[in-house]
């Protein structure tokens, strides 16, 4: 039975790893999907495999369409959302936020460039969307579930990321402050925090550290993106449609 069959869902981050299989997955269970990336050609590439259009050709659309936008960018963010709704008439019901970067040093050499950027797209992203997305829905009265891609550095911090994790933990405390705020209007907000999950971002990571991190991880491997993705339908659908402010961990038991 598909469980998102009436649902419009809004995906950041949505052209490469989590964002891309969130999409994926979301698609499958029946949901439109509104793919947005600083990237176009990765927004659009991750529509083609949902089997839609193009943003070239996003009006009028039925099914999916991608969508360029900076999320760090208030402007960019306020188009996007505007765009999402005179596409599809309607405001995105399910809203997950998977944009995101690093930009690692040692807290020691960490440039304020360094420090700012992350902080910017990270969470300042997460903000703008999640609020830009909340005013259309409750001025439209519509419920609907919104998700924000954490990490479980921001509980636990990790070595070379203060500027990573700090905007991680913000991001959780963004997310249960938003769920006591609206959650009278029938929107849930919840964070799911990945442990390492194979994706673009820890190709980054050398391999002398993966190891290290694969022999601390009770299931014994790192996550997929699909692992994510699962829990992020379970979040959107109606399943867990009592869980609002929760902080989900899906780490394969990763610092439990
Ligand atoms: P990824 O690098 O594969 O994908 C990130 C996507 O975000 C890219 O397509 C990129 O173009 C897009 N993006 C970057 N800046 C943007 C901006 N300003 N506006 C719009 N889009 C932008 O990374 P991933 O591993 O799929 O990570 C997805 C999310 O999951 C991130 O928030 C990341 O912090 C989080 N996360 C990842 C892991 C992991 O192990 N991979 C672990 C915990 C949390």
């Amino acid at each position: 039975q598909l469980r998102l069959c009436s649902a419009l869902a809004l995906v950041t981050g949505a052209g490469s790893g989590i964002g891309r299989a969130v999409s994926v997955r979301l698609a499958r269970e029946g949901a439109a999907v509104a793919a947005c990336d600083l990237d176009e050609a990765a927004a659009s590439e991750t529509v083609r495999l949902l089997g839609g259009r193009g943003s070239e050709e996003v009006a009028p659309c039925g099914g999916h369409a991608a969508f360029q936008a900076d999320v760090s960018e208030a402007g960019a963010v306020r188009r996007l959302l505007e765009q999402v709704q005179a596409c599809f008439s309607r405001p995105p019901s399910v809203v997950v936020s998977c944009a995101g970067i690093t930009r690692d040093e040692f807290l020691l050499h960490m440039s304020e460039d360094d420090w700012d950027k992350v902080i910017a797209v990270n969470l300042k992203g997460i903000f703008l969307v999640t609020q830009a997305a909340a005013q259309l829905l409750v001025s439209s009265g519509c419920h609907a579930s919104i998700i924000n891609i954490s990490s479980i550095t921001g509980k636990v911090g990790n070595m070379g990321q203060t500027n990573y994790a700090a905007s991680k933990a913000g991001v959780i405390g963004l997310t249960q402050t938003a769920a006591r705020e609206l959650g009278r209007h029938g929107i849930r907000c919840n964070s799911v925090l990945p442990g390492f999950i194979t994706t673009p971002m820890t190709q980054k990571v050398p391999q002398k550290v993966l190891d290290k991190v694969t022999g601390m991880i009770p299931m014994g491997h790192l996550g997929d993106p699909e692992d994510v993705a699962d829990v992020v339908a379970f979040l959107a659908s109606e399943d867990s449609g009592y869980i609002t402010g929760a902080s989900v961990e899906v780490t394969g038991g990763l610092f439990m």
